[in-house]
């Protein structure tokens, strides 16, 4: 399936014809914006025995990409460090987690936009590197190219930073007919030195045009698909979690969370940040989906303010948005949405959630200028 990210594959196929493709390129963008799927076919198109501009998808390079099992292709990931008294010492992954892991790869490798996370991993392991230097100088007979993709580089550096470091050497000597693709989110928690030796490929947003399309192979009604579409901002990840819900449940789900930030009563206050407090620890994938809700909620409305079309206008949550512009005049519109982006640091950062969310509260209140 191609269709996506158009203007990024021309450059990255120019490259290509051009055989100018470098050593090590950094793809990086907003979440959910396909480039972990597009450094996959790259991969195949720099492999694919009929060279063509999207890759064959035939013959047995291709293939074997496709379901990540090249002998050119190596994936890196992060990884949960293996217990010290682990079963199978020297071994990169505990044997506890090989059959998950196996079976995440080959999630990815039926559904490209699927985002492997091992439960437990918050860094690139250092093993995983020195894993790879071992095998990287080794001569190949295989025709292609070489290809590592390093997903959620910005957790190279964390900890002490070794697996940045590694791999900074490797950059530095890098083997022939190699390349590394190294693939972020967070491109600014990426060391520079590391950033500098790449060539940096920025990625956009995903257009609505094709999450449009996605939503329409799998849902008929066409209000429906506008609303997902408006939520979903452009991500794919976002696309596949509202997926799962009923339209009705989200309106709900929206319209009760404006009721309280709107509100003034200190029961109803107590009861958000109680449930909100919890969910933080039971399910932060939830909370945040919740938050990301609201901030587009208020960015679209913000843009039926200043005449922006938007997907959501088209939907039933168009009336709350018109009646919310008629009775607060003087919003905050990128303040409040700052203030729901902070609320998320706070979660990185350990702080007091009950804390947090009570001067959440305050804020956005203040922002939206309620008297
Ligand atoms: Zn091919």
């Amino acid at each position: 399936m191609r269709g996506f990210q158009d203007k990024v594959w021309d450059r990255l196929y120019r490259s290509h014809t051009l055989k100018n493709v470098p050593n090590a390129y950094i793809f990086s963008g907003p979440a959910g914006s396909g480039k972990e799927s597009l450094a996959i076919q790259f991969s195949k198109i720099l492999n694919c025995q009929n060279p063509n501009k999207f890759g064959c998808d035939n013959c047995s390079s291709c293939l074997r990409i496709l379901q990540l099992q090249h002998e050119n292709l190596k994936l890196i990931f992060p990884l949960p460090a293996p217990a010290n008294n682990s079963s199978s010492p020297g071994n990169l992954i505990d044997s506890k987690n090989i059959e998950l892991v196996t079976k995440l790869v080959a999630e990815k490798s039926k559904d490209s936009f699927f985002k492997i996370k091992v439960p437990g991993s918050n860094r690139i392991l250092i093993n995983s590197i020195r894993d790879l230097r071992k095998s990287i100088y080794l001569k190949s007979d295989n025709l292609g190219r070489r290809i590592i993709l390093i997903f959620d580089a910005h957790l190279l550096s964390m900890g002490q930073g070794e697996a940045a470091n590694a791999l900074l050497k490797l950059l530095e000597e890098p083997p022939k007919r190699t390349s590394f693709i190294l693939v972020t989110d967070q491109i600014n928690l990426v060391l520079s030195t590391i950033t500098s030796r790449c060539q940096s490929i920025s990625f956009p947003r995903l257009d609505d045009e094709f999450i449009f399309e996605w939503f329409s192979s799998k849902i008929s009604n066409i209000d429906e698909v506008n609303f997902f579409v408006g939520l979903s901002d452009g991500n794919i990840h976002m696309a596949k979690k509202l997926i799962l819900f009923q339209k009705q449940e989200l309106v709900d789900l929206i319209n009760d969370l404006i009721k309280v930030l709107l509100s003034k009563n200190s029961s109803m206050w107590r009861k958000f940040v109680q449930t909100y407090s919890k969910l933080s620890k039971d399910d932060l994938g939830m909370f945040l989906f919740h938050l990301t809700l609201l901030k587009i909620w208020f960015q679209s409305t913000n843009r039926l303010v200043i005449n922006i079309s938007h997907h959501l206008h088209k939907t039933q949550l168009k009336s709350g948005m018109e009646r919310f512009a008629n009775l607060y005049k003087n919003v905050d519109y990128l303040g409040i949405v700052s203030e729901v982006e902070e609320l998320k640091n706070a979660l990185t950062q350990n702080l007091f959630m009950p804390l947090s969310l009570t001067t959440f509260l305050l804020k956005i209140q203040r922002k939206i200028n309620i008297k």
